[in-house]
């Protein structure tokens, strides 16, 4: 096909809503480069389920080139997007520059220390496969440090896993964690009792999975109490050092810290001059462009809109998928000469999943709770997984550890074999540090 004349449309990162807006445009006339700096898609939903090693990096990521295989006219490039030089009409690669007619920015978001940005190294996010990873590095190998500790019969330093943030991230993190102490790791281990890490999760408003309805805040903590998480609400996590945290006057030994507290914007957002709101968002216009530049769309989680009820289009897949569609749409409109239409969010439902058989669903006037929730969460997830061979093996290594509560992906990979402050809590007494700690209250 020649394309040389064709309408050349920039898509910039390969998310949930990138993937959406280049799959519409394909097959329509239009040259289409859709740019990320990895070469795989990721499945966010499921990447709790890679941090507590119950699935493989592989089994939740997909090459974008072989997503994209069968649509001729989109080209893939591997390369980090730094600027934009809006009056050329150009997206800025380190060493290169590519042209647009139109473009789509839709890289995303990521975590957000509050100003804190020193806490990371202590207490990682959750949002890449390397994040994931590292996760699980830190959570296997506090049971082996504390193992290895105890195996002249000393005591070991406090298995405490302390989860700060009560959105649906930290909720699925902390219930998971759960079950991995309480039930997967349960016998193996010969001089600890992993039945006995204390799994704590901090939330500094007055309930967990604040966006949901009280109701199904209130179950969520029950289902979360049940699989034996202790959950703090209202306690505001002041201060995070190597291998323990602060919640006021308090301080906690903490063998991992997990970090779901905080999310900002792609920092691409700001680049493009347009509006932002407090955390990076760009203010788009309802058509999804930005303003003054009808030919610039931003879309996902780095995009800012709220609808005819003035409720803001909420940060999840559906809405970004349902973005990219739209700006798409828009494109074609005017490549046709018609006026483009506005964006509608719809909204199918949210669920948020706890642990095992443990989960929310909020449908409108219709709210579920347990195990119905958690099997609607699962098919709808894995459903919605990238690749069909995805979707089989997911659901085979899922079945599979429900019933023997195997997690087969227990892999403590890389070189370092150190946790942040594990050491020097080793020589802290217990008792001094549980004696006052937030979570006897
Ligand atoms: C742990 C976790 C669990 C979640 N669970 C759910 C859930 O259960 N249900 C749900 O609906 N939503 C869930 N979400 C939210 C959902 O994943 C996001 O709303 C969705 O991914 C947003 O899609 P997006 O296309 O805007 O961005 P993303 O999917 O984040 O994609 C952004 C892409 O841009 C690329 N990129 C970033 N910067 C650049 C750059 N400078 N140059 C080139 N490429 C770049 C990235 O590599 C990435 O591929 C979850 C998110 C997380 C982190």
């Amino acid at each position: 096909m020649q394309t040389n004349h064709l309408p050349r449309i920039v898509v910039i990162g390969a998310g949930f809503g990138g993937l959406l807006a280049a799959r519409s445009l394909a097959n329509n006339p239009v040259k289409v480069s859709l740019i990320d700096r990895r070469n795989y898609h990721t499945f966010q939903p499921l990447l709790y389920q890679v941090a507590t090693a119950g699935l493989s990096p592989g089994e939740i990521a997909a090459p974008i080139r072989w997503i994209m295989r069968n649509f001729r006219n989109v080209e893939v490039l591997l390369g980090e997007v730094q600027d934009f030089d809006l009056a050329r009409k150009t997206v800025k690669l380190p060493d290169l520059e590519i042209p647009y007619d139109y473009l789509i920015v839709a890289t995303g978001a990521s975590h957000a220390y509050f100003g804190h940005d020193e806490w990371e190294p202590f207490a990682p996010g959750l949002k890449s496969i390397d994040d994931a990873i590292e996760i699980r590095r830190r959570v296997l190998l506090a049971f082996e440090l504390a193992e290895r500790q105890s195996v002249h019969g000393d005591s070991h330093s406090p298995l405490n896993f302390v989860v700060v943030g009560g959105g649906p991230t930290g909720v699925e993190l902390a219930g998971t964690l759960a079950e991995i102490a309480h039930r997967v790791l349960a016998h193996e281990f010969r001089s600890i009792d992993p039945k006995r890490a204390r799994i704590i999760l901090y939330e500094g408003g007055p309930r967990i999975l604040p966006a949901y309805p009280e109701d199904l805040s209130q179950s969520a903590k029950e289902q979360l109490e049940k699989l034996g998480v202790e959950v703090h609400t209202s306690a505001s996590v002041t201060q995070i050092e190597p291998g323990a945290i602060h919640v006021g006057e308090t301080r906690l030994l903490a063998a991992v810290v997990l970090w779901a507290a905080g999310v900002s914007a792609s920092p691409l957002g700001k680049k493009l001059g347009a509006p932002v709101d407090r955390a990076g968002r760009v203010l788009v216009n309802p058509d999804l462009s930005i303003p003054e530049h009808p030919e610039v769309f931003v879309i996902g989680d780095l995009a800012s809109l709220q609808d005819k009820q003035g409720k803001g289009v909420p940060g999840v897949a559906p809405a970004a998928m349902q973005q990219g569609k739209w700006a798409a749409h828009n494109i074609e409109r005017d490549l046709k000469g018609q006026p483009r239409e506005p964006f509608n969010y719809w909204n199918k439902g949210n669920l948020a999943t706890i642990g095992r058989a443990a989960a929310v669903a909020d449908f409108g006037k219709i709210h579920v709770s347990g195990f119905i929730a958690w099997l609607a969460w699962l098919f709808i997830h894995i459903f919605f997984l990238i690749g069909f061979r995805n979707r089989i093996v997911v659901l085979i290594s899922w079945a599979w550890s429900y019933f023997t509560y195997e997690r087969g992906a227990r892999l403590i990979t890389g070189d370092n074999m150190q946790l942040p402050g594990w050491t020097e809590s080793q020589h802290e007494s217990p008792e001094a540090v549980t004696a006052g700690s937030a979570d006897r209250k």
